[in-house]
Protein backbone atom coordinates (compact mmCIF):
# COMPACT_ATOMS: atom_id res chain seq x y z
CA UNK A 1 0.00 0.00 0.00
CA UNK A 2 2.77 2.31 0.95
CA UNK A 3 4.05 1.73 -2.58
CA UNK A 4 0.87 2.48 -4.13
CA UNK A 5 0.62 5.72 -2.54
CA UNK A 6 4.01 6.75 -2.79
CA UNK A 7 3.74 6.18 -6.87
CA UNK A 8 0.29 7.84 -6.71
CA UNK A 9 2.26 11.04 -5.36
CA UNK A 10 5.04 10.88 -7.80
CA UNK A 11 2.65 10.63 -10.28
CA UNK A 12 0.53 13.69 -9.03
CA UNK A 13 -2.81 12.04 -8.55
CA UNK A 14 -3.15 13.34 -5.31
CA UNK A 15 -2.77 16.84 -6.20
CA UNK A 16 -6.07 17.74 -6.27
CA UNK A 17 -7.12 15.77 -2.67
CA UNK A 18 -4.54 18.75 -0.81
CA UNK A 19 -7.02 19.69 2.25
CA UNK A 20 -7.26 23.05 3.68
CA UNK A 21 -4.27 24.12 5.38
CA UNK A 22 -2.20 21.96 4.02
CA UNK A 23 0.51 23.31 1.66
CA UNK A 24 -0.07 23.61 -2.15
CA UNK A 25 1.97 20.44 -3.38
CA UNK A 26 5.04 21.37 -5.55
CA UNK A 27 5.04 21.30 -8.83
CA UNK A 28 5.22 24.07 -12.11
CA UNK A 29 2.62 26.51 -11.06
CA UNK A 30 1.43 27.48 -14.39
CA UNK A 31 0.65 30.79 -13.23
CA UNK A 32 4.90 31.55 -13.19
CA UNK A 33 4.85 30.36 -16.51
CA UNK A 34 5.89 32.81 -19.14
CA UNK A 35 4.22 32.77 -22.22
CA UNK A 36 6.54 33.15 -25.51
CA UNK A 37 5.27 35.02 -28.83
CA UNK A 38 4.48 33.59 -31.59
CA UNK A 39 6.79 34.41 -34.54
CA UNK A 40 5.96 34.56 -38.29
CA UNK A 41 5.73 30.57 -39.60
CA UNK A 42 8.06 30.76 -42.66
CA UNK A 43 11.06 32.41 -41.75
CA UNK A 44 12.98 29.55 -41.50
CA UNK A 45 13.20 27.96 -45.23
CA UNK A 46 15.29 24.18 -46.65
CA UNK A 47 13.87 22.57 -43.82
CA UNK A 48 12.10 19.19 -44.75
CA UNK A 49 10.85 18.78 -41.28
CA UNK A 50 9.15 21.73 -40.78
CA UNK A 51 7.62 22.00 -44.24
CA UNK A 52 6.03 18.97 -43.05
CA UNK A 53 4.61 20.05 -40.00
CA UNK A 54 3.16 23.21 -41.87
CA UNK A 55 1.57 21.23 -44.21
CA UNK A 56 0.06 19.13 -40.98
CA UNK A 57 -0.40 22.23 -39.01
CA UNK A 58 1.02 20.86 -36.13
CA UNK A 59 4.17 20.17 -34.49
CA UNK A 60 5.01 16.62 -32.92
CA UNK A 61 7.49 16.96 -29.96
CA UNK A 62 9.09 14.40 -28.23
CA UNK A 63 9.52 14.55 -24.66
CA UNK A 64 9.48 12.38 -21.29
CA UNK A 65 5.89 12.20 -19.31
CA UNK A 66 7.33 11.08 -15.74
CA UNK A 67 10.12 12.78 -14.88
CA UNK A 68 9.00 15.82 -12.66
CA UNK A 69 9.59 19.33 -13.19
CA UNK A 70 11.43 18.09 -16.63
CA UNK A 71 8.67 16.98 -18.71
CA UNK A 72 5.50 15.70 -16.80
CA UNK A 73 2.25 14.29 -18.61
CA UNK A 74 -0.64 14.98 -16.26
CA UNK A 75 -2.78 11.82 -15.88
CA UNK A 76 -5.51 13.57 -15.97
CA UNK A 77 -5.72 16.13 -18.36
CA UNK A 78 -2.94 15.22 -20.07
CA UNK A 79 -1.12 18.22 -20.48
CA UNK A 80 2.85 17.99 -20.61
CA UNK A 81 4.56 20.65 -18.19
CA UNK A 82 8.53 20.97 -16.90
CA UNK A 83 11.35 22.75 -18.04
CA UNK A 84 11.94 20.80 -21.28
CA UNK A 85 8.10 21.37 -21.67
CA UNK A 86 8.99 25.14 -22.10
CA UNK A 87 12.35 24.25 -23.94
CA UNK A 88 10.20 23.11 -26.70
CA UNK A 89 7.18 25.99 -26.31
CA UNK A 90 9.66 28.56 -26.72
CA UNK A 91 11.50 27.08 -29.65
CA UNK A 92 7.91 26.00 -31.39
CA UNK A 93 6.85 29.89 -30.81
CA UNK A 94 10.50 30.66 -33.08
CA UNK A 95 9.36 28.29 -35.66
CA UNK A 96 5.69 29.79 -35.89
CA UNK A 97 3.77 27.53 -33.76
CA UNK A 98 1.59 28.35 -31.20
CA UNK A 99 1.01 25.65 -27.63
CA UNK A 100 -2.21 24.64 -29.09
CA UNK A 101 -0.40 23.49 -32.25
CA UNK A 102 2.38 21.14 -30.45
CA UNK A 103 1.55 17.33 -29.92
CA UNK A 104 3.92 15.92 -27.17
CA UNK A 105 4.47 12.38 -27.81
CA UNK A 106 6.22 10.05 -24.78
CA UNK A 107 9.27 8.74 -26.36
CA UNK A 108 11.55 7.17 -23.86
CA UNK A 109 15.11 6.87 -23.74
CA UNK A 110 15.88 3.65 -25.73
CA UNK A 111 13.76 5.15 -28.90
CA UNK A 112 14.81 8.60 -29.58
CA UNK A 113 17.67 8.11 -32.09
CA UNK A 114 14.28 5.61 -34.25
CA UNK A 115 11.60 8.25 -33.25
CA UNK A 116 13.66 11.29 -35.16
CA UNK A 117 15.14 9.15 -37.99
CA UNK A 118 11.57 7.41 -38.68
CA UNK A 119 10.29 10.99 -38.54
CA UNK A 120 7.49 9.82 -35.32
CA UNK A 121 8.89 13.23 -33.71
CA UNK A 122 10.08 16.38 -35.75
CA UNK A 123 12.10 17.42 -32.69
CA UNK A 124 12.80 15.69 -29.45
CA UNK A 125 13.60 17.47 -26.07
CA UNK A 126 13.79 15.13 -22.54
CA UNK A 127 16.96 15.18 -20.77
CA UNK A 128 18.76 14.10 -24.25
CA UNK A 129 22.34 13.88 -23.63
CA UNK A 130 24.47 15.04 -26.60
CA UNK A 131 27.38 12.70 -27.33
CA UNK A 132 29.68 11.52 -30.36
CA UNK A 133 27.66 7.63 -30.89
CA UNK A 134 24.12 9.73 -30.91
CA UNK A 135 25.05 12.49 -33.34
CA UNK A 136 26.32 9.54 -35.95
CA UNK A 137 22.63 8.73 -35.24
CA UNK A 138 20.91 12.18 -35.36
CA UNK A 139 21.29 15.90 -34.96
CA UNK A 140 21.50 18.18 -31.77
CA UNK A 141 20.83 21.70 -31.08
CA UNK A 142 22.05 23.10 -28.00
CA UNK A 143 23.40 22.15 -25.07
CA UNK A 144 20.83 24.26 -23.34
CA UNK A 145 22.00 22.69 -19.85
CA UNK A 146 24.35 20.78 -18.12
CA UNK A 147 23.43 18.10 -15.75
CA UNK A 148 25.42 15.19 -14.01
CA UNK A 149 25.11 11.52 -13.06
CA UNK A 150 24.39 11.36 -9.42
CA UNK A 151 22.38 8.32 -7.16
CA UNK A 152 19.10 8.34 -5.15
CA UNK A 153 18.70 5.99 -2.33
CA UNK A 154 16.38 5.09 -0.26
CA UNK A 155 16.47 7.73 2.77
CA UNK A 156 17.17 4.88 5.80
CA UNK A 157 20.43 4.05 3.47
CA UNK A 158 23.45 4.02 5.00
CA UNK A 159 26.09 2.13 3.12
CA UNK A 160 25.74 3.52 -0.51
CA UNK A 161 27.42 7.49 -0.58
CA UNK A 162 28.86 7.14 -3.86
CA UNK A 163 29.75 5.68 -7.03
CA UNK A 164 32.39 3.52 -5.69
CA UNK A 165 30.05 1.99 -3.06
CA UNK A 166 28.15 0.34 -5.76
CA UNK A 167 29.64 -3.03 -5.64
CA UNK A 168 27.32 -5.99 -5.29
CA UNK A 169 24.32 -3.07 -5.51
CA UNK A 170 21.22 -3.74 -7.81
CA UNK A 171 21.44 -0.33 -9.59
CA UNK A 172 18.22 0.54 -11.69
CA UNK A 173 18.16 3.43 -15.13
CA UNK A 174 16.29 3.32 -17.96
CA UNK A 175 17.65 1.30 -21.00
CA UNK A 176 19.48 3.40 -23.88
CA UNK A 177 21.14 5.96 -21.36
CA UNK A 178 24.08 7.38 -20.63
CA UNK A 179 23.74 6.74 -16.99
CA UNK A 180 23.14 3.15 -17.92
CA UNK A 181 26.05 2.75 -19.90
CA UNK A 182 28.10 4.29 -17.97
CA UNK A 183 27.74 2.06 -14.74
CA UNK A 184 28.24 -1.03 -16.97
CA UNK A 185 31.30 0.39 -18.43
CA UNK A 186 32.99 1.92 -15.46
CA UNK A 187 31.49 0.15 -12.38
CA UNK A 188 31.11 -3.31 -13.82
CA UNK A 189 30.68 -4.31 -10.01
CA UNK A 190 27.54 -3.34 -9.45
CA UNK A 191 24.42 -5.34 -10.63
CA UNK A 192 22.40 -3.13 -13.29
CA UNK A 193 18.73 -3.20 -13.95
CA UNK A 194 17.24 -1.47 -17.00
CA UNK A 195 13.89 -0.69 -17.15
CA UNK A 196 12.18 1.66 -19.94
CA UNK A 197 11.79 4.70 -17.29
CA UNK A 198 13.12 5.84 -14.16
CA UNK A 199 9.69 6.19 -12.45
CA UNK A 200 9.45 2.11 -13.07
CA UNK A 201 13.41 2.12 -11.43
CA UNK A 202 11.74 4.58 -8.39
CA UNK A 203 8.89 2.31 -7.79
CA UNK A 204 11.58 -0.66 -7.62
CA UNK A 205 14.14 1.63 -5.27
CA UNK A 206 11.01 1.98 -3.12
CA UNK A 207 9.79 -1.35 -3.23
CA UNK A 208 13.05 -2.26 -1.88
CA UNK A 209 14.01 -4.70 -5.50
CA UNK A 210 16.60 -2.19 -6.19
CA UNK A 211 19.17 -0.61 -4.09
CA UNK A 212 20.07 2.96 -6.41
CA UNK A 213 18.67 4.59 -9.04
CA UNK A 214 20.91 6.05 -11.19
CA UNK A 215 20.58 8.85 -13.93
CA UNK A 216 21.01 12.31 -14.13
CA UNK A 217 20.71 14.91 -10.74
CA UNK A 218 18.02 16.65 -12.51
CA UNK A 219 15.33 13.83 -13.31
CA UNK A 220 16.26 12.54 -9.60
CA UNK A 221 16.02 15.94 -7.52
CA UNK A 222 12.29 15.76 -8.80
CA UNK A 223 11.68 12.18 -7.64
CA UNK A 224 13.51 13.31 -4.42
CA UNK A 225 11.56 16.25 -3.98
CA UNK A 226 7.82 14.80 -4.74
CA UNK A 227 8.59 12.51 -1.27
CA UNK A 228 11.60 13.64 0.56
CA UNK A 229 10.60 11.19 3.26
CA UNK A 230 11.92 8.23 1.38
CA UNK A 231 14.02 9.35 -0.93
CA UNK A 232 17.70 11.17 -1.11
CA UNK A 233 20.64 11.93 -3.40
CA UNK A 234 23.92 11.00 -2.31
CA UNK A 235 27.30 11.14 -3.63
CA UNK A 236 29.31 13.59 -6.18
CA UNK A 237 27.80 14.39 -9.99
CA UNK A 238 29.98 11.60 -12.07
CA UNK A 239 29.40 12.93 -15.38
CA UNK A 240 28.60 16.00 -17.47
CA UNK A 241 25.40 15.16 -19.12
CA UNK A 242 24.73 18.34 -21.80
CA UNK A 243 21.08 18.22 -22.86
CA UNK A 244 20.31 18.93 -26.62
CA UNK A 245 17.31 19.13 -28.81
CA UNK A 246 17.25 16.09 -30.68
CA UNK A 247 16.13 16.84 -34.94
CA UNK A 248 16.53 14.77 -37.38
CA UNK A 249 20.34 14.10 -38.85
CA UNK A 250 20.45 15.61 -42.22
CA UNK A 251 18.20 18.53 -41.51
CA UNK A 252 20.24 21.49 -40.85
CA UNK A 253 18.38 24.22 -41.00
CA UNK A 254 15.97 23.09 -38.79
CA UNK A 255 19.02 22.49 -36.16
CA UNK A 256 20.07 25.85 -36.78
CA UNK A 257 17.26 27.35 -36.10
CA UNK A 258 16.49 25.56 -32.65
CA UNK A 259 19.77 26.78 -32.13
CA UNK A 260 18.92 30.65 -33.07
CA UNK A 261 15.38 29.97 -31.27
CA UNK A 262 17.60 28.75 -27.87
CA UNK A 263 19.89 31.44 -27.98
CA UNK A 264 17.21 34.79 -28.49
CA UNK A 265 15.03 32.60 -25.60
CA UNK A 266 18.35 32.69 -23.33
CA UNK A 267 19.25 36.13 -23.94
CA UNK A 268 15.48 37.66 -23.81
CA UNK A 269 15.39 36.24 -20.07
CA UNK A 270 12.51 33.64 -20.98
CA UNK A 271 15.27 30.51 -20.31
CA UNK A 272 15.42 31.87 -16.94
CA UNK A 273 11.93 32.55 -16.36
CA UNK A 274 11.35 29.02 -17.70
CA UNK A 275 13.74 27.26 -15.08
CA UNK A 276 12.80 29.17 -12.20
CA UNK A 277 8.92 27.95 -13.22
CA UNK A 278 9.70 24.54 -13.43
CA UNK A 279 13.56 22.79 -12.38
CA UNK A 280 14.06 25.46 -10.41
CA UNK A 281 11.06 24.38 -7.87
CA UNK A 282 13.43 21.27 -6.94
CA UNK A 283 15.66 23.36 -5.24
CA UNK A 284 18.54 24.25 -7.48
CA UNK A 285 19.28 28.37 -8.11
CA UNK A 286 19.56 28.75 -12.19
CA UNK A 287 22.91 28.26 -13.79
CA UNK A 288 24.06 30.58 -16.69
CA UNK A 289 23.01 28.81 -19.58
CA UNK A 290 25.60 27.05 -21.51
CA UNK A 291 27.11 28.16 -24.84
CA UNK A 292 25.41 26.83 -27.70
CA UNK A 293 27.60 24.41 -30.19
CA UNK A 294 27.25 24.91 -33.63
CA UNK A 295 28.90 22.27 -35.31
N1 LIG B 1 20.76 12.39 -20.07
C1 LIG B 1 20.88 10.97 -20.06
C2 LIG B 1 20.65 10.37 -21.44
O1 LIG B 1 20.33 11.06 -22.34
C3 LIG B 1 19.94 10.33 -19.06
C4 LIG B 1 18.53 10.82 -19.07
C5 LIG B 1 17.64 10.11 -20.04
O2 LIG B 1 17.70 8.88 -20.18
O3 LIG B 1 16.83 10.81 -20.65
O4 LIG B 1 20.82 9.19 -21.65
Amino acid sequence: MKRLLTAAVLLGLLTACGKEGTPPPKGPQPSALPSYQVRSGDAVTGSATLDAARGRGKLVVGAKEDQPYLGAKDPASGVYSGFDIEIAKMVAADLGFRPDQIDFRTIASANRETALQNGQVDYYVGTYTINDNRKKLVGFAGPYFIAGQSLLVRRDEEDIKGPEDLSGKRVCSAAGSTPYQRIVKDYPKARPVAFDTYSACVDNLIGVQVDAVTTDNTILLGYAAKAPDELKLVGPLFSKEPYGIGVPRSDNALRSAVNDALQRHEQNGDWKRAYDATLGLSGVPAPEPPPIDRY
